[in-house]
Formats: C-alpha cells, structure tokens, sequence
C-alpha cells in the first residue's frame, strides 16, 4: 500500500499559518473566552449558592410581582446572576409557579457574534435551568421566549416549574395539616393566609381539598421529605451590612455604597407596562389550565403505587 502521506492541512500547500486575526474571528474569539469565563464562574459559583427551603417556601408565596421581588432570594438571584455576568434581569410577569424574567441589553447576547436573527442565549436559559433546579431543588424547563438578537427589545426568558417540586419545596407541616383538614397553632390571620396560598395553588378549592390537593396528600404521604436547614447563601453579606450600618462614619458611607448598589440601572430601562400586562394575562390564563396539574400528579400517584 502506498504511502498515504500527511494530510492535505499538513502540507505546504494548504497554505501556511492561517492569517493573522481579523475582525470577525478575534470578536469570535473575544466572545468565546468571555463565554467560557462565564461558564467557569457558573461552575464554581453554583455549587456555593443552595438556598434552604424555607427562604424558597417565602419566594413561592409571594404571589405579587413587588411581593416576589422584596424577597430575599429574588434579591439575591437578581444580584447573583448580575454578578456571574448574566446582566440585569428582572421578573416582569408572574402567574402560579410561571416566572417570566428579562434582561434589557442583554451582554449574552454578544457571546454570539456569528448568530444573527435568532435566540441564542442559550447561556442564561442553562444558568436558570441550573439555578432553579440545583441550588432551589425545583425542577423546571426553561425557555428563551424572546431575543434582543431576534428583533425583540429585551431578552425574556420564561421559567415553569413543575408543580410536584413546588409543592413539596412549598408546603411545610403546617400547610400539610390544613390539607389534611387539621388547623395548626396559628394565629386567624396567618390561618387565612395560608388558605389564601393554597388556594392560589389550587389545592384548596372554596376552603375545601381539590382534587390536585387530595392527588397531592395521597402522593406526599406515600413520600416522606426530609427539609435540609442551613443558612441561606446571603446570611454573610447579610451580617456585614448590618455591622457596617451600626459603626457610624463608616457605616453611613457602606450603607450608601449599599443602596446605590440595589437601585436599578437607570440606563436599563424597565419594560414597558402594557407588555407586562399583557403577558401577566397571557401567564394567568394558562395556570388556570389545572388539568395538567392534576394529569402530573395522577401520574406520579401511578408510578408510585
Ligand atoms: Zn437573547
């Protein structure tokens, strides 16, 4: 057999060195290593940042838009992904367990210099999936609904979670003996609160069990969870804020620093009202659609039997 011979890219004439850098290759390149950076922080930063049930149970309740984002874990996300190198992102519409994020000026976008007239932030709906999945325990899909490289003016990202893990991360025992018809030691008003949430779950129906909730009882029982409790990933910073804020001087100045750091970017802007409308409706009509909830769940109870 004849000698092959090197291949055809290892000889001369291939042609040589492959010229130097121009535009489009080292912005290429540029965005590949800001992409890779991105990812490595991801990999380090995500394994540090697991948030105990009970601030996540907060975040789950809270059942207004300005509700979810004056907790702590919303805060924290928000900051986090700022953060990692994600952008500003902000949750603009909220139905039961659907979470619609954007981010204006989206710098994911840019990790896709060769892509054009399509969505390609396929970074952040990873980091979400992970976020939501690893370091809260919800499973979920996510789905990049709109994008800044597509035309759109903002990237949107749109976060369901399925209803098993958002019960099971949300109901705590006091919950689970309302379900089961028992009243906790709690005060009327947190008793009506509660109610309140499970109805807007759907597991109470007319201060009744639905037929999701009983799905529910009957599967929970069958599964025993034990709640993991440690600090949330915010105590430290948490604590060093309030140290900082009782030293005078200093904590004057730190409180200031503080502030400016939580008020929003003002050259982000929010977006627009009637869109947030809009989809808050689109969303809320599509958790009414409790049939697959109940449909999951008969199905769990199935696999479980
Ligand atoms: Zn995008």
């Amino acid at each position: 057999m004849a000698d092959p011979g090197l291949p055809p890219f290892m000889t001369n004439s291939a042609g040589g060195p492959p010229p130097a850098m121009d535009g489009s290759f080292g912005q290429s390149m540029g965005a590949f290593g800001a992409l890779l950076k991105l990812q490595q922080n991801i990999s380090d930063k995500f394994p540090k940042a697991k948030v105990p049930w009970n601030e996540t149970r907060k975040f789950l309740k809270a059942s207004t838009i300005e509700q979810i984002r004056s907790t702590s874990l919303y805060k924290f996300h928000m900051k986090f992904f700022k953060d990692i190198g994600l952008g500003n992102m902000q949750l603009i519409s909220y139905a039961p367990m659907h979470y619609i994020f954007a981010v204006p000026n989206n710098p994911v976008c840019n990790f896709y210099p060769a892509l054009q007239n399509q969505k390609v932030c396929v970074a952040t709906t990873d980091a979400l999936h992970r976020f939501f999945r690893e370091d809260l325990e919800l499973e979920c899909s996510v789905e990049e609904t709109e994008c800044i490289k597509n035309g759109d003016p903002y990237c949107k990202f749109k976060v369901d979670l399925q209803p098993i893990s958002a019960y099971q991360v949300m109901l705590d025992d006091y919950d689970k003996k309302i379900l089961s018809g028992i009243r906790p030691p709690v005060d009327d008003t947190e008793l009506r609160d509660r109610v309140r949430t499970l109805t807007i779950y759907k597991l109470l129906d007319s201060g009744r069990l639905s037929e999701i909730g009983n799905a529910y009882m009957q599967f929970a029982s069958n599964m025993p969870v034990q709640e993991k409790v440690f600090d949330p990933p915010w105590k430290l910073q948490e604590e060093l804020s309030s140290i900082a804020e009782s030293h005078n001087t200093f904590g004057g100045a730190f409180g200031a620093m503080a502030q400016k750091i939580q008020v929003p970017d003002n050259s982000a802007p929010a977006a627009p009202a009637p869109a947030v409308s809009e989809e808050t409706a689109k969303l809320q009509e599509e958790a009414k659609n409790t049939g697959s909830f109940a449909e999951l769940l008969a199905k769990m109870k199935k696999e479980q039997q």
